[in-house]
């Protein structure tokens, strides 16, 4: 059995506006009251980081967080949002690396790098995804791209800074397409991983890490996917749109035992 405290986080992508955010979040809290079997984190849209802040201030069972941010602390970058705006929101965790920042903005490893150590800078939490695409799975390339993600994500990084920063494995076939990884082939994916995290920075480092599992996450599979040993928590975003089928998954993947 693994002492990592499991951690959920819902990522509602480009979905809710702030009105519609604010009954979300608030129908959330009250299915997952006085719950404390894991770290639950919302990743809503920027528009409403205020909104839902200012309803998750005043407890502690939910945080907030963000989906993107910008590599520099401040300047002429048109449209960016940057730490410390995110932090005045009160905003404690930020994805970074999702594969759709990846496939459609063009985001790379060494940009994916820069904007962990800005997150880190400004104590935000990062999450860091990663995942092979389909083809790279029927090619049998899949450990290879892991490999190089997460090297080229982590490079230059402390034992220290890994303390706070959180691996989130979702491979691309699975995100958003109802397909799941089983969770043998989860397990595998994440036990990877931790070896890749165990030459970066050693073994009591990669033991400590808390890798989440994404890709089309529902109730019903969350207990069978956070059982496995080197599954930590869940990337959930369809099933987090909805408050009772997310705080259902929280409930089920959180008392799962692995
Ligand atoms: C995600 O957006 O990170 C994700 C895993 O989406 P879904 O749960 O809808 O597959």
């Amino acid at each position: 059995m693994n002492y990592r405290r499991k951690i959920i986080a819902g990522n509602w992508k480009m979905h809710k506006t702030a009105s519609e955010s604010k009954n979300l979040v608030q129908d959330i809290l009250s299915e997952l009251k006085d719950w404390n079997e894991g770290d639950v984190v919302l990743c809503v849209p920027f528009t409403s980081l205020q909104t839902a802040g200012a309803l998750l201030e005043s407890q502690t069972v939910v945080e907030l967080g963000a989906q993107n941010l910008h590599q520099a602390p401040q300047g002429a970058f048109t449209g960016e949002i940057s730490a410390g705006m995110l932090r005045d929101l009160f905003v404690r965790y930020v994805i970074i690396g999702h594969s759709e920042r990846r496939q459609y903005f063009g985001e790379t490893n060494a940009l994916i790098n820069q904007k962990i150590k800005t997150a880190l800078t400004s104590t935000l939490k990062p999450i860091l995804c990663y995942g092979e695409t389909l083809q790279e799975r029927e090619s049998n390339l899949w450990k290879s791209v892991l490999e190089s993600q997460i090297k080229e994500s982590l490079a230059g990084f402390t034992e220290a800074e890994m303390e706070t920063v959180i691996l989130a494995y979702e491979p691309v076939w699975a995100i958003g397409t109802g397909k799941t990884a089983s969770p043998d082939q989860a397990q595998e994916a994440h036990a990877f991983s931790r070896t890749i995290l165990t030459q970066l920075f050693g073994k009591a480092v990669a033991d400590k890490t808390r890798i989440q599992y994404g890709g089309s996450v529902k109730p019903e599979n969350a207990q069978e996917l956070l059982q496995q040993q080197d599954i930590d928590g869940a990337l959930v975003g369809g099933a987090s749109l909805e408050a009772r089928s997310f705080a259902s998954l929280v409930k089920k993947g959180c008392q799962a035992l692995a």
